[in-house]
């Protein structure tokens, strides 16, 4: 749920049968509405990640004494005690000891056991998943398959104290084609994954393990786009080299806020104007005051140029994949608001949200 908390995201992937994970008290808050408001099948596992902070282990207990498949996993000695008489299932994460070629694949980390830890702990009652999480957008499927290489290992160790671990949990980390380059397929993954899980198992005369992933996103990104209007453009002359300018109606900085963070890239195309016949180097930036306020990405993005555009014809361009992390990091510099949030689904049209007014703007900061 971290990927995009969003109601209109959400509902059609629980319709379709996903499962849920959670990393926050509040995000399992979301669950309990869904519940509430009987969107929800008690069917539908809920993974829960994240420190459990008195209010996240409490709202997991009442969850579960309702009847929801709520299902824990454990990330320190602390919550070991805390969850020891929990009643349903529960899982456990290591912290795997490999490197991957990912951001978020740190050294150090302050995320679940490391192996070691794990394989001492010995016995823990309802233990049934397994769960570690190696990175995100992580572009070599080989770090994905060598995760699940030592996860296995871990899992077999765990197994022979905890006969009724079952369950494995790759965590997320399939990456998004956001630069439109060539990238491994979901099938040829899963077939990896699953034939890899298949054959260890019998190696080891273990029954092959149910397979859990949290692939957020994967899912989310492709869901949305952003579209924004080019209001103004500026050519720059520093004396040796000039840049042109387009200024967009919105913010990246508050909005796309990994191209800031992280340098995100993200495929960016003209909407309209497609087929003019000069395509120029422009750089892109927003609306707040911040010289941070642009589009990293490679630097500069093609665009057609504007002067064949109609009179009164404004240039739209199109950020793709932006549906992943995004508005979740959105902040309000400048106390710009976000865009507007329209859904297309099923051939209906919705706007699930309006660009917040200055009144809503002011009124988070006490105005
Ligand atoms: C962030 C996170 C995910 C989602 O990762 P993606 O890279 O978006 O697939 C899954 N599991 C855990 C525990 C996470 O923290």
């Amino acid at each position: 749920m971290k990927v995009n908390q969003n109601r209109a995201f959400i509902l059609p992937l629980i319709t379709e049968g996903a499962n849920l994970e959670t990393g926050s008290a509040n995000e399992l808050w979301i669950v309990k509405r869904l519940w509430e408001q009987n969107s929800f099948n008690s069917r539908i596992k809920v993974i829960c990640n994240g420190p459990k902070t008195d209010a996240y282990a409490g709202l997991i207990k009442e969850l579960r004494d309702q009847g929801l498949d709520v299902v824990p996993i454990i990330e320190s000695y602390d919550e070991l005690s805390k969850l020891s008489k929990y009643k349903g299932q529960v899982g456990i994460r290591v912290n795997l000891d490999i490197k991957t070629s990912s951001h978020w694949d740190k050294k150090f980390e302050q995320f679940g056991f490391s192996p070691d830890e794990i394989k001492s702990i010995g016995k823990i009652p309802n233990l049934s998943i397994l769960h570690y999480h190696a990175g995100s957008q992580m572009k070599r499927s080989n770090d994905i398959t060598s995760a699940l290489k030592e996860g296995f290992q871990i899992y077999c160790a765990l197994k022979q104290s905890n006969p009724k671990l079952d369950t494995i949990n790759i965590g997320g980390g399939f990456a998004v084609n956001y630069e439109k380059k060539k990238m491994y397929s979901i099938q040829s993954l899963v077939q990896r994954i699953v034939s890899f899980l298949a054959k260890s198992s019998e190696q080891a005369g273990v029954q092959p393990p149910h397979i859990i992933c949290e692939w957020g996103r994967h899912i989310m990104a492709p869901s949305q786009i952003t579209v924004f209007k080019v209001i103004l453009e500026k050519t720059i002359n520093n004396g040796k080299t000039a840049k042109k300018w387009y200024v967009v109606d919105g913010s990246f900085m508050n909005d796309l806020l990994d191209t800031w963070a992280i340098h995100q890239k993200w495929h960016v195309v003209p909407i309209n104007n497609m087929f003019a016949k000069k395509m120029e180097k422009v750089w892109l930036a927003g609306l707040s005051c911040d010289s941070d306020d642009k589009y990293t990405g490679d630097g500069y993005v093609n665009l057609p140029n504007t002067a064949e555009l109609a009179e009164g014809e404004s240039q739209y361009i199109a950020i793709l994949d932006t549906g992943a992390y995004q508005d979740a990091l959105a902040s309000c510099h400048c106390l710009l608001p976000s865009p507007g949030k329209i859904v297309c689904q099923d051939g209906d049209i919705n706007v699930a949200r309006e660009r917040e007014t200055a009144e809503e703007m002011g009124k988070l900061f006490g105005w």
